[in-house]
């Protein structure tokens, strides 16, 4: 029994070594990612549902490990969050993302291009002064950058994030709220925050058709956005009859593999042409 006590606790301690060597791996690709500027952004196409025509991407990060392998963001976000990394890391996707549009645009194709913002990046009292910057720098028209920010970003800190968000809408770019419906129920934040979007999150949209409350939930976030003057973005679109419902519901624009999965630059430059 005692032999089986020090093994059991020689597994614990084991796995904990693991995970702390696992994360010291995951912080140094970060870092390297972001030194030698090898912070990889994929773009995944918005479309507008009635014509299937692209409209926007969103610009999703990865990082390539030393076997050359993709890592998704659930690997390593967390970690750029807690160790402060986020901020550096989203600048560079940031950065990225509207030389891209604006490459796009001088071709002659006006998309939109949509970032994702963690709440950490908020309390970066230069933030709202780097996306001015890099909207100067790149020349892309403020109104083709669309800033993505979860429910519960905006929660975190009220007033910080009320203030950042206003001086960022003075900018003339707009804000999506990330993942709607599944943070917080006070809605009252729609009214106070400068909110253009309303993305639907992929869990509702993903059981809509075999989930009756899922339904219930797609339907009241469309009329809300609408009643609001939001527009409104599907996520997770995987199915031709998820298409159709979100169509008969008055969805504009969607977002998912049925359409396209997230791609490299190269990748979408060629889908445009
Ligand atoms: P998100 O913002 O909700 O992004 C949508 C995620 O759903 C993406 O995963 C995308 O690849 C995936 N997706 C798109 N269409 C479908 C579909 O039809 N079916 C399914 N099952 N999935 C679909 P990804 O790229 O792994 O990103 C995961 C999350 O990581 C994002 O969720 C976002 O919260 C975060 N993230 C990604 N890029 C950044 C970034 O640059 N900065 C920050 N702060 N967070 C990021
Ligand atoms: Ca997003
Ligand atoms: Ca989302
Ligand atoms: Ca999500």
């Amino acid at each position: 029994a005692k032999e089986q006590g020090r093994n059991r606790f020689c597994y614990y301690s084991d796995d904990l070594e693991h995970q702390f060597k696992q994360r010291q791996s995951v912080e140094k690709l970060i870092r390297t990612s972001i030194e030698n500027d090898k912070i990889e952004v994929y773009y995944q196409p918005k479309v507008a549902l009635g014509s299937q025509k692209i409209v926007g991407v969103e610009a999703l990060v990865r990082l390539r490990d030393t076997n050359n392998q993709i890592i998704l963001p659930v690997e390593f976000i967390p970690l750029a969050e807690e160790t402060g990394l986020i901020n550096a890391l989203g600048e560079s996707v940031l950065k990225q993302s509207c030389y891209a549009a604006k490459e796009w645009l001088d071709k002659g194709f006006r998309i939109k291009v949509a970032v994702n913002i963690s709440a950490k990046q908020f309390t970066d009292k230069n933030f709202c002064n780097f996306v001015a910057q890099t909207l100067q720098m790149s020349g892309l028209p403020s109104e083709l950058l669309e800033l993505e920010v979860t429910e519960s970003a905006l929660m975190e800190d009220f007033e910080v994030t009320k203030s950042m968000l206003n001086d960022l809408a003075v900018l003339g770019l707009t804000i999506a709220i990330d993942d709607f419906g599944t943070g917080y129920s006070s809605l009252s934040y729609l009214k106070l925050f400068p909110v253009d979007v309303l993305k639907v999150d992929q869990s509702f949209v993903r059981d809509m058709m075999v989930d009756s409350q899922s339904m219930d939930i797609v339907k009241t976030i469309t009329s809300l956005a609408h009643s609001l003057s939001l527009l409104i973005v599907a996520e997770g679109v995987e199915e031709k009859q998820h298409l159709n419902k979100l169509i008969d519901l008055g969805c504009e624009l969607g977002q998912g593999y049925y359409f396209y999965k997230p791609m490299p630059k190269e990748e979408f430059d060629k889908l445009l042409v």
